[in-house]
């Protein structure tokens, strides 16, 4: 469930901000090593985001030229695309991930309002119309931001867009088959967020909105936050 198209812009803006800061932070040797991320260093990491700036620039296409563009060509092609990219000198993927950043902005900047909502397919295989192209770009640059391993938390993402992220998430995770119940609170904050219909027994969790965030995105295990009968959190299953 993408916000509104003019807040997914301003989410992506921000979010190409925050990670080419992440990756100015990240010097070569970092982006050698591993990440969080199961069996990724971060130039898999970096060949992703820039492929994956290049694939929306293919829906873009879609909606401009009305021909079917997919965003890669089958899952297979898209991982020994990243498989390839990690390979590259790590110069040369600063400058795809630059390029391609500019590059997808410059062909949204470009669409027409009939454009905007012509329908195009995720690379999970929903039928969405355009205006979505942003909100996913958000995602990938804010929460990759944060595999980087450079410094940047989930406390650092604008609050905005974590409530964002937590209504897609748990619209997601609730539409999973047998996604464990559960109800998850803000601690300092209004935010509720049900999360595959749970019932007054359904275990709670509660924390800031960085924690809430992370723990539903896969990036912690959720030992961070409260729960109401201070049994551990309950463990998640995927997100994507
Ligand atoms: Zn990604």
């Amino acid at each position: 469930m993408a916000p509104s198209l003019d807040r997914s812009r301003i989410w992506m803006e921000e979010g190409t901000v925050i990670f080419d800061a992440a990756l100015a932070a990240a010097d070569d040797e970092l982006l050698n090593d591993a990440t969080e991320l199961d069996g990724w260093t971060g130039r898999h990491l970096l060949a992703h985001v820039a492929a994956n700036a290049d694939a929306l620039r293919n829906l873009a296409t879609w909606a401009r030229t009305g021909t079917e563009t997919p965003m890669y060509a089958s899952p297979g092609q898209r991982d020994r695309d990243i498989e390839a990219g990690s390979t590259r000198p790590v110069g040369d993927l600063r400058d795809w991930y630059a390029a391609s950043a500019a590059a997808l902005r410059a062909d949204l900047d470009a669409l027409s309002p009939e454009q905007w909502s012509h329908p195009v397919r995720t690379a999970q295989g929903r039928t969405v119309a355009a205006t979505e192209v942003p909100w996913l770009r958000a995602r990938e640059v804010m929460v990759h931001a944060v595999d980087l391993g450079s410094g940047t938390t989930f406390a650092d993402l604008p609050e905005g867009f974590l409530r964002d992220l937590l209504d897609d998430i748990t619209v997601k995770r609730s539409g999973t088959a047998d996604h464990p119940p559960l109800m998850v609170r803000e601690a300092d904050g209004p935010g509720t967020w049900p999360v595959a219909q749970p019932g007054p027994d359904a275990p709670q969790v509660s924390g800031a909105l960085a924690q809430l965030a992370a723990y539903l995105a896969g990036r912690s295990d959720g030992s961070a936050l409260a729960t109401a009968d201070g049994a551990p959190s309950p463990t998640l299953p995927r997100w994507l």
